[in-house]
């Protein structure tokens, strides 16, 4: 096909041609342009991660300076880079972070919303399934594949993004594992993550995985990823308490330390709690950040629901308005839900599920209504709907 011009035609086998001469060149581009991004004071931060996490004032805070200690140890490297000035002695450390807190409670809300601020890549990775390489199971460099899928096979986009692994207190050394057993999906992936974790340079196979052994590596530096770790430490409490009772005996008891609060006593978790709980000090020491999330009450779940930028009822708001209908739900329905998910302690999670019950009828029906209707959704009518689709069957056991 010939495409004319003024004076002159070009076909398309050309027309196809100089696009991918085009693409290649705006990728060589943006390669070689340092990443700029407007590095957030920490107070603004914070401001942006209140729009969508409740609560978790203290994580929100530590998490905030962290984020912003780290991409500014980044910008610093850059501009040195730049200038090509001796860098001075003073090397700013990675600050890597690690949250301890029980499942749902908003770790992995906070580091997306915080990738997401900083239009970084960001990728989860599930630290269950890595094992020590060679075994059944993935491998630790299988992490950075997927950081560097999302952000598009771009290697230095992936290298200033996040990562969130999630459940790290799952590697825990066994510690009454004899030793003649390795403990392959242990300690051996502890010891994975700290290369990793560090800041070292990983060869990394793109598609991830072990199945296609012919890929071509690429070289991804994570000296500037940030990785932000999460778990719910389950029954670590044991060893805090512990912990404070032995500091307790002896002559020089505190006052403070007659003030402590046995209802949350995660508020006082230190790194040497981890290494009780089983991670080796040398990942310990390569995860200086920690900080930890309080259980959610009641109150919290209900402010869930609603205040968020992104909260449940303001979704279904959303969804329903695209069918021109206008959703209305009376206070006393969000008091149920919260005292249903807090019964059959589902959680934050459960919110969810307990919406899709109580809406899942008036969204099968909304869109063959007639246009510009409103539904209000009221007590009663929740109560028959949860009873309606048997909502028991959700309970946590
Ligand atoms: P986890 O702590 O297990 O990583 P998530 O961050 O995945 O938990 O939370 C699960 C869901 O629960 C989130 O997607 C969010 O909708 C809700 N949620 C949990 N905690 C909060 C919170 N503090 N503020 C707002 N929403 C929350």
């Amino acid at each position: 096909m010939l495409i004319s011009g003024i004076n002159a035609h070009i076909c398309n086998r050309c027309v196809d041609q100089a696009q991918l001469i085009v693409a290649e060149e705006d990728k060589l581009r943006k390669k070689d342009s340092i990443p700029s991004f407007k590095l957030l004071k920490p107070s603004e931060i914070k401001t942006h991660l209140d729009q969508y996490v409740i609560g978790q004032n203290e994580a929100k805070k530590v998490l905030s300076v962290a984020v912003y200690n780290h991409y500014k140890r980044i910008g610093r490297k850059t501009t040195v880079a730049k200038t090509s000035k001796k860098e001075d002695d003073v090397e700013i450390e990675k600050s890597n972070i690690v949250l301890v807190g029980e499942t749902g409670t908003g770790k992995t809300l906070m580091a997306r919303t915080i990738a997401k601020m900083l239009q970084v890549p960001f990728c989860i990775a599930d630290a269950t399934v890595l094992t020590e390489a060679g075994y059944v199971g993935e491998d630790v460099e299988s992490i950075l594949s997927r950081l560097l899928q999302v952000a598009d096979y771009d290697a230095a986009a992936a290298e200033r993004g996040i990562v969130f692994i999630d459940e790290i207190d799952k590697i825990a050394r066994k510690s009454d594992n004899p030793s003649i057993t390795r403990d392959v999906s242990g300690e051996g992936v502890q010891q994975a993550l700290l290369k990793i974790l560090e800041g070292s340079i990983v060869n990394v196979p793109p598609q991830g995985g072990r199945k296609h052994p012919e890929q071509k590596m690429i070289q991804i530096n994570t000296n500037n990823i940030l990785f932000i770790c999460g778990g719910a430490f389950d029954g670590i409490e044991k060893k805090i308490s512990s912990r404070l009772q032995t500091n307790a005996i002896g002559y020089n008891i505190g006052k403070d330390q007659q003030a402590i609060d046995r209802e949350n006593l995660l508020q006082y978790i230190a790194p040497q709690d981890l290494k009780s709980f089983g991670l080796i000090p040398e990942l310990v020491g390569r995860l200086p950040v920690l900080s930890f999330l309080n259980p959610l009450d009641k109150d919290a779940l209900r402010r869930i629901l609603t205040e968020p930028r992104n909260a449940l009822i303001k979704q279904y708001v959303k969804l329903f308005e695209m069918d021109e209908v206008e959703l209305t739900v009376d206070d006393e329905v969000f008091d149920y839900i919260v005292e249903k998910a807090v019964e059959f302690r589902l959680g934050a999670r459960g919110l969810r599920s307990i919406c899709e019950l109580i809406m899942l009828d008036a969204m099968y029906n909304a869109p063959s209504n007639k246009k510009h209707e409103k539904i209000n959704i009221t007590l009663e009518y929740a109560q028959n709907q949860l009873n309606a689709h048997n909502l028991g069957r959700l309970r946590v056991a």
